[in-house]
This record gives structure tokens, sequence and C-alpha cells, in this order.
């Protein structure tokens, strides 16, 4: 069955989609909507399924308004990306139109998650240069550092949690964990055990993870794994080598590479994707990342096996605050990259979503000068170099020209 989106701002997630997020909070879209619609503490899921949040986000979208929570979804489709919403109809929108047609006044007459995203702790062994306490633990000490607070680290409400994930097993689908790092999570591998007691092995398992361990306390996720058909891991992998380290503060390469092979030889149905914060840091030496990620066999290069999360906060470190010069220099190498490597070395129908991605990445570089932000740039990341012994230059030698 065909579906007809009923207006152009109409995006299928709120009839299917909910984030648990530890503290209590429910927001209704994990991909770029942060909006809290309820609190699973006060409420029951059926009630903050038809909140007034997210009544009015549905029937702004059936009216064909525009959804301000949905701003990132929208930018990805104005730089040519693909966009969250779009996948979602593609994917959802037949099986929820019924739903949508008896929605009234945004109210859906049917609660049926089919994909639920659960954040189930900020526990985290990394303090990446584009992160902050709100999601590491790991950045709780470079926080008090760098700017003389104390981030006081939510609690995590793991029963009722766990009660919220149990009400709607029956429907869902698709079961999301982020974190911090969802694998250093204890709450992770109870909501494992609950969903296999419940005999839904059938979930797909995706989720968003360092990779820089595959095992907490007792708990092996490989063993986990292995009794699911379905796993995405979408890894959060900025660069190569050295240049990892320093953006993902707290990984190991080597213990990446590791990772990597155990994933390989123990599970080799799980799928892996890897999903970059692309920043001022990292965005010149994305030729050299893809092809590495390639060539060296990290990842298969297939449709979706590259998501490049355009970095927009802290804006100090997005690749609009780069030099004309520099950013016209990056746009001709991922251009040539292109064009004299992935497309003569590669299928195209294995690269087309990688090249609408960088195409995305290139067009909201060059949208705007933000330079006026680079003061704030050297000036964290010196700041942030002195406290971790570290130095910019050492690894990205191409950034001279504004450090030097
Ligand atoms: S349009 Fe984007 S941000 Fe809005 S609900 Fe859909 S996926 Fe989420
Ligand atoms: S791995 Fe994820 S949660 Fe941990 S510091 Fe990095 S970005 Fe934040």
């Amino acid at each position: 069955m065909s579906f007809e989106a009923p207006s152009l701002t109409f995006c299928a997630i709120p009839w299917m989609h909910l984030e648990l997020q530890g503290d209590g909070k429910v927001v209704f879209c994990r991909t770029h909507g942060q909006k809290e619609i309820g609190n699973f503490c006060q409420n029951t899921l059926p009630e903050i399924w038809n909140s007034p949040e997210q009544k009015s986000i549905r029937a702004r979208m059936i009216d064909g308004e525009g959804v301000s929570e949905c701003g990132k979804c929208l930018r990805n489709e104005h730089f040519g990306s693909l966009s969250t919403r779009s996948l979602a109809n593609r994917l959802y929108g037949s099986r929820i139109q019924q739903s949508v047609a008896g929605t009234e006044s945004g109210k859906s007459p049917e609660f049926k998650p089919l994909y639920l995203s659960i954040k189930t702790s900020t526990h985290c062994n990394c303090r990446c240069r584009t992160c902050g306490p709100w999601n590491s633990t790991g950045w709780l000490g470079d926080y008090t550092k760098l700017t003389g607070l104390v981030f006081e680290t939510p609690r995590i409400e793991e029963k009722q949690l766990l009660s919220a994930l149990d009400s709607v097993l029956d429907s869902l689908e698709l079961l999301y964990f982020v974190g911090g790092e969802p694998l250093l999570s204890e709450l992770h591998y109870k909501a494992l055990d609950q969903v296999l007691a419940h005999g839904r092995d059938d979930l797909h398992l995706s989720y968003s993870t360092n990779l820089t361990t595959l095992k907490f306390k007792s708990w092996s996720a490989l063993d986990y794994w292995k009794r699911f058909e379905h796993v995405t891991l979408s890894l959060s992998v900025d660069d190569i080598g050295e240049r990892n380290e320093y953006l993902r503060k707290g990984s190991v390469w080597q213990e990446l590479l590791e990772n990597r092979e155990l994933l390989r030889r123990h599970a080799p149905h799980v799928r892996v994707i890897v999903h970059p914060t692309i920043s001022a840091f990292n965005v010149a030496g994305l030729p050299h990342y893809m092809e590495w990620m390639i060539s060296s066999g990290f990842i298969e290069l297939q449709n979706g096996s590259f998501i490049f999360n355009r970095l927009e906060e802290p804006e100090h470190q997005s690749i609009q605050i780069l030099p004309l010069e520099m950013k016209n220099k990056i746009t001709s190498d991922i251009q040539t990259y292109l064009r004299d490597q992935l497309l003569k070395n590669y299928p195209l129908e294995h690269c087309l979503t990688t090249l609408r991605g960088l195409k995305g990445v290139l067009a909201y570089m060059n949208e705007a000068d933000q330079s006026h932000r680079l003061p704030t740039f050297l000036k964290e990341t010196q700041a942030l170099d002195q406290i971790r012994g570290e130095a910019v230059l050492s690894d990205f030698p191409e950034l001279e020209g504004l450090f030097g």
C-alpha cells in the first residue's frame, strides 16, 4: 500500500516513536527534536502519547504548518541530505496510515509504538571534544576545570524505565539504545534481559556506541547480540588513529580495531555503520577517513554505511567557522576524492547516500560565514589542550593556519 503524506511538513515519527530518557523525560523524536512531551515517572506512556505537546506537533504536521521542533530534518532536506523524516515516511508511512486518518486535533486513536529509543544512562568512558557532561560522565572533571562549576548527573529511574519498556514490548519492532555509552550501562543489559524474557528476540536492536568496549562487568554484548537476528551499530568514530583518540578522548585506537575484529569473528550478522561527527577539527581529513574506512575493510561500502553528523552545536566548532580559503580547499579535496576515487572504484548504487551526505556537509559548510566564532574555537581548544596535556596541531596539522 503506497502512502501519501497528508502535508509537506508531515512525518511518521510522532505516530510510531518515543524516546525514554533515564531521568524520566519522554521526548517526541530521537533523531533531532528534543522537545519533552511528558515524564514516565508521572504519567503512563499512553497518556504521554496524547499529551498536549504531542497532539500539537501532530496537528501542525497534518495541517502542513511549519514544525519548529523539526528544524534539523528540514535543514537536512534543504542541504540535499537524507532526512530521518523522509526515511520514516518511506519505511513506516503505510503502517500508520489508519492512525493518521483517525487522528483528531492531534489525538492519535491508537497507542502502538513501533520504534522506541532509550537513553539508559549518561555513563561514558570518553570525553569527546564535541560532547559535554550532559551526555557523558567522562566529562565531569574537565567540565569543572574549565568552568569552575559542578555538573549534577541526573538520577536514573531504572524501575520505571524498565516498566515503561515492558508496556510497549508487544508492539515494538525497533529498539534503539543511546547514551552515554550504552554498552557501559547496567540498565542496557537489564533491558535486554527483559526483552528476551518477553520472547522478543525478533526485535531489531540498534545502538549508538563508541566501540571502546564490548563487555561490562559480567555482561558480554556479543553474547546478547548472538541471540538477536537484527543488530545495527552506529559507530561514533570521527577520525583515524591518534586523531580519533584526540577527538574522542578516552578511546584507544588499537582497542577499537580489536573490537571491530571481534565483531567480525563472533557476530558477523551485526551491521556496522560509521557515524562521524563532522566538525572544524576533522572535516579536512574526510577523504582520508573515508578511504581508510573502506579500504581497510572497517566497513563495507553500501548505502547507509556512512552517516555524517553535521555538528551545529557548539557553534564555535561548526565547519561554518572556517575561513573561506580553507573551505574552498576542503570543497575541492572532497569533490576530487568523490570523482577520482570513490566513484571510480565503487559501484554508484553503493555510493548514493554517501554522496548525498557529503553534498549536505559541503552545502552546510559553504552556506554561512561564521568565522567570527574562530577566536572562541581557538580559545576553547587551547584551554582543553592545556587541561589534557594535548596539542591540537600534533594531530591536526592542517589547522596550523588557524592556530599559528
Ligand atoms: S521531522 Fe525529523 S525531527 Fe521531526 S519528528 Fe520527524 S524525524 Fe523527528
Ligand atoms: S562517546 Fe558519546 S557520550 Fe561518550 S563522550 Fe563521546 S559523544 Fe559523549
